[in-house]
């Protein structure tokens, strides 16, 4: 529920920079007299990594992590979002809805609350995890849990939305992609030119598509030489992609990619034809190391499905799809602390507790 009624202020409410929708205004769909919806969304680092090439056994790697879990909601998702919800506001559009694997809903929900429109959330029951359903309440959002996966939601929030004036956020919305394209164009900016490999990991497979039209922008604009390779990776257990055929009941401990049937696969294998690459699959094995390898080697803590694009990464470093010598940027699609319990699920460390005596403290730390 709305506490207030909605105002749309066309002066500034970003200070310290631009917001996204400004910054790339030339390359968006919008005009001076556009209502701007903005958290301050976009211009997340690029951070060079430092031990992991030497760890990995391929100390010339040039690896780059794009930290997009430093968005205002802790995931890419409010790139495409500040524009699909300003888009949402310019025509008027009484709400909007979601079907959401977590970060989508909290997304929509936090620019719905700015913009002052209603937000309704359709979840698979049992399959977000815990930080994002609580931001989606917090938000104000009306969460809607069904009895059915990602693919149920996403059927049943497009007939209300063809039914009705609720405009759809999800990555079938136009301006998703439109936005999350300006990621690209930062990696550019900030690397000063486009990495030889792009590793993103794969669920609905919209940002993959949304990253090579940033990037082929960039090349037509003489920003950057070339494009990337673009290599996308999927969790093992919900491979549709990879493997040719929807699956029914998509699998995977990376629950923002635990999809079966992604909306944007057609457009997914045409950047794979055009850039030279492949759309692979993980292991949730692999996923948990290089979620765990990251954290432990570059102080990044980042989703279990952001870390599908490191586990590709090394997977395709050791089978020689990816050359030492490449300059190579994984995208970290969301921050780690939207899925707080899973460092404690997969750690067999125990924490010692002891007196608070300093003896008893110099000896659990071997002093
Ligand atoms: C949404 C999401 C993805 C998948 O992006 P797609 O555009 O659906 O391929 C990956 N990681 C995180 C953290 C996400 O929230």
């Amino acid at each position: 529920m709305r506490i207030f009624k909605p105002e749309y202020k066309m002066s500034k409410t970003i200070f310290g920079g631009q917001t996204l929708i400004e910054k790339y205004s030339q390359y968006l769909p919008v005009s001076e007299n556009t209502p701007i919806i903005s958290l301050g969304e976009g211009n997340t680092p690029l951070v060079q990594a430092i031990n992991m090439p030497k760890l990995l056994g391929f100390p010339l790697l040039q690896l780059f992590f794009k930290l997009e879990g430093l968005n205002p909601t802790g995931s890419f998702k409010d790139r495409g979002m500040t524009l699909a919800v300003t888009k949402a506001v310019e025509s008027k559009a009484k709400a909007i809805i979601c079907a959401s694997t977590g970060n989508t809903s909290a997304s929509a929900a936090a620019f719905a609350a700015k913009a002052g429109l209603p937000c309704y959330v359709v979840l698979p029951a049992g399959q977000v995890a815990m930080g994002k359903v609580a931001q989606a309440l917090i938000y104000g959002a009306q969460l809607i849990e069904i009895e059915g996966n990602f693919d149920d939601a996403l059927d049943l929030v497009q007939q209300i939305a063809a039914e009705s004036d609720i405009t759809l956020v999800n990555s079938t919305n136009p301006y998703r992609l439109e936005g999350q394209k300006t990621a690209a164009i930062e990696i550019v900016e900030q690397l000063g030119r486009a990495p030889d490999f792009l590793c993103i990991p794969v669920g609905n497979a919209g940002n993959i598509c949304a990253y090579w039209r940033g990037f082929k922008l960039c090349k037509s604009m003489n920003t950057a030489t070339h494009t990337p390779s673009m290599f996308g990776f999927e969790a093992q257990g919900s491979a549709a992609i990879a493997g040719g055929i929807p699956i029914k009941n998509p699998q995977t401990i990376a629950t923002a990619i635990r999809i079966g049937n992604p909306v944007n696969w057609k457009e997914a294998e045409i950047v794979v034809e055009e850039s030279k690459g492949k759309i692979d699959f993980v292991s949730d094995a692999e996923i948990l190391d290089a979620y765990e390898l990251i954290a432990k080697s570059e102080g990044i803590f980042c989703e279990p499905s952001s870390a599908a694009s490191i586990a590709g990464l090394i997977k395709d470093l050791k089978n020689g799809y990816i050359p030492e010598q490449a300059t190579v940027t994984c995208i970290l699609t969301g921050n780690g602390l939207k899925d707080p319990n899973m460092p404690m699920e997969i750690g067999n460390e125990k924490i010692p507790t002891v007196q608070a005596r300093v003896d008893q403290l110099k000896e659990v730390m071997g002093l």
